[in-house]
């Protein structure tokens, strides 16, 4: 067996010790006789699972009483509907715009009401994340929408932005579980698991108990976050083995020292990866110092086909899915929490040993 650093956005990485304990159990989970993969979601051994999976969860994000978790399926982009057909009661909704998913998000928002971007950054495509103050968001507006992490462009939001009191909603698909995170400030957060959390398939929502029950009227049951809430996560057949492989990385994180652990360490791998750049005279790092991105570092030689040259032979070196996101080119190093910090060394010293080469 051999294991290779995989740079991938998402689906990515997972810690090595889930891995071997789902490879374990594949055939016999506890005892039970049978894989987590084959089980009816309505058995006892599986309630015991998603119950701990969500127990787990709200530890290690310190999640209030107050708030519901949901287990959804359909990935975040099921969300950019999601989100207005339940939150936008008066049919006002306010976006702001720092990447492709934020925008994709606020052009769905508009089938459903009156969404408006309030602040964007794609006049310098997407390379920092625009400032918004609460007297930018309409006064009737029923919620403010944001991506906490930008994926494609590698921006992040320094701090979680000001809306006054406003219900603030985030989409943190490329960032959640990375650092601590005060879900009291938010409204609403969601993320597709399969980039830090879970195989694909699996897609959670955080939502207060409050904002439940107000969805429009022809919402479909699935995206309907009260029937959800209701149904703790099971109107359906639940992602039953993505919720479970959930609940070993929550476990494996927590073992780890939480999200306070989580954040140093990421914060140590972006730092060995940017310091490397900034004082390399052929990488470039694309994003605005300010609002770099902990878990995609994307960076350029400036000259495509070294980009690809770079990529290919990264590949070869074990140093795998560095190619930037189709829309934009050069590369893109996703180091979620299941990278180790060896993985981060390894491509540090293959792109020391690259410019050596291409200098
Ligand atoms: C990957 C990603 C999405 C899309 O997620 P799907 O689960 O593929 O729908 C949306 N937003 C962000 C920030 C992402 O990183």
């Amino acid at each position: 067996m051999s294991r290779i650093y995989n740079f991938s956005a998402g689906p990515s990485m997972l810690p090595v010790e889930v891995l071997e304990q789902c490879a374990a159990e594949m055939l016999d989970y506890n005892g039970s006789g049978m894989s987590v993969m084959e089980m009816s979601h309505r058995s006892p051994v599986y309630d015991a699972i998603i119950k701990e999976t969500e127990a787990d969860f709200r530890k290690l994000m310190n999640i209030p009483d107050n708030y519901k978790v949901l287990f959804l399926q359909g990935g975040a982009s099921t969300q950019f509907a999601a989100v207005p057909l339940n939150l936008m009661k008066t049919g006002k909704a306010d976006y702001v715009v720092s990447g492709q998913f934020s925008k994709k998000a606020y052009k769905e928002a508009q089938k459903y009401g009156d969404a408006k971007c309030i602040a964007s950054s794609e006049d310098r495509t997407y390379a920092y994340i625009p400032e918004i103050t609460p007297d930018m968001v309409r006064e009737d507006a029923d919620y403010v929408h944001v991506c906490y992490n930008n994926t494609i462009f590698g921006t992040k939001y320094p701090e979680v932005p000001n809306v006054g009191d406003k219900v603030l909603v985030a989409d943190m698909s490329s960032c959640i579980t990375s650092e601590p995170v005060d879900v009291t400030k938010f409204g609403c957060i969601y993320a597709g698991a399969q980039k830090n959390m879970a195989p694909a398939g699996l897609t959670v929502v955080i939502i207060r108990e409050d904002l439940l029950g107000t969805e429009k009227e022809f919402t479909p049951v699935m995206l309907n976050y009260k029937e959800m809430a209701d149904n703790d996560s099971m109107y359906n057949t639940p992602p039953c083995y993505a919720i479970y492989v959930a609940g070993l990385v929550y476990k494996w994180a927590l073992k780890n020292g939480g999200l306070e652990a989580m954040k140093k360490r990421n914060e140590e791998k972006a730092a060995l990866l940017y310091d490397y750049i900034d004082s390399s005279k052929l990488f470039k790092a694309t994003a605005d110092k300010k609002y770099r991105s902990m878990m995609n570092v994307c960076f350029v030689t400036g000259d495509a086909d070294l980009d690809k040259k770079f990529c290919k032979e990264a590949e070869a070196a074990g140093l795998s899915n560095l190619k930037g996101h189709r829309s934009v080119g050069g590369m893109r190093a996703s180091i979620y929490n299941a990278m180790p910090k060896e993985g981060v060394e390894k491509l540090v010293e293959f792109m020391k040993a690259f410019e050596a080469a291409n200098a």
